[in-house]
């Protein structure tokens, strides 16, 4: 079996490439996951998206603050050791817009598909506290369409967001995934910037289809990490 904690131990740089499968052990569920609550409903595509934000404004707010929000979620185990490994020698980048990276004190942190806890309004531009948010979707300021700052489908992932991400794959030689499926785009490729000389490692409960070379550890993220 390879050796992760060794792995780590030997490496100058460590990035984390990391996804839902890590909040899901802080109770936060996945959304996109299929056969949940929302079977039958809408899209969570459909919902997440410019156009439904601008002329559903209501129904928007109401399925992102029902669905999405877990205020009351802490960061795990797997959370606190990226943040502690990445804090001495790397980075993470993180799917998740829950914000539990930040929160678990990575300091190295890319939020590629940016965080619930920032809102602003699509009008004034200003930012209202989150709180405020999940009771109204009105902005304080002028009465604008509030939104949280998250990349929706069919925007564009921020262009300094971007370059953070693929500097941090550049930089390592030891690129962790974990708790992520690798089938949302651009973010899966990522992998494709790797450096020639990188290990790359993928903790998940199913298979990946990973590049050549790649080491697939298949199991429970928390328990891996536990023993790191
Ligand atoms: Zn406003």
């Amino acid at each position: 079996m390879f050796d992760l904690k060794a792995a780590i131990g030997v490496a100058q740089t460590v990035t984390f490439l990391t996804g839902a499968g890590v909040s899901t052990l802080s109770g936060i569920p996945d959304y996109r996951s299929k056969g949940g609550l929302y079977s039958g409903m809408k899209r969570p595509e459909d919902i997440l998206s410019v156009p439904y934000l601008q002329e559903h404004p209501a129904e928007f707010h109401q399925w992102v603050t029902r669905n999405m929000y877990f205020p009351e979620a802490k960061p795990n185990v797997v959370h606190e050791k990226m943040a502690a490994i990445s804090n001495v020698k790397g980075s993470v980048i993180t799917q998740n817009v829950d914000g539990l990276d930040a929160r678990a004190g990575t300091k190295h942190l890319t939020e590629f598909h940016g965080n619930l806890y920032r809102v602003y309004c699509t009008n004034c531009g200003k930012a209202s506290d989150y709180t405020v948010y999940l009771h109204d979707w009105h902005c304080p300021y002028c009465g604008g369409i509030l939104r949280p700052d998250i990349v929706l489908y069919g925007e564009q992932i921020n262009q300094d967001v971007l370059a953070s991400a693929v500097n941090a794959v550049r930089s390592a030689d030891l690129i962790i995934v974990v708790g992520s499926s690798l089938v949302v785009y651009p973010f899966a490729g990522l992998l494709d910037l790797t450096r020639s000389d990188a290990q790359i490692v993928a903790v998940n409960k199913e298979r990946l289809e990973l590049p050549q070379g790649a080491v697939m550890l298949q199991g429970d993220a928390a328990t891996l990490f536990a023993a790191l």
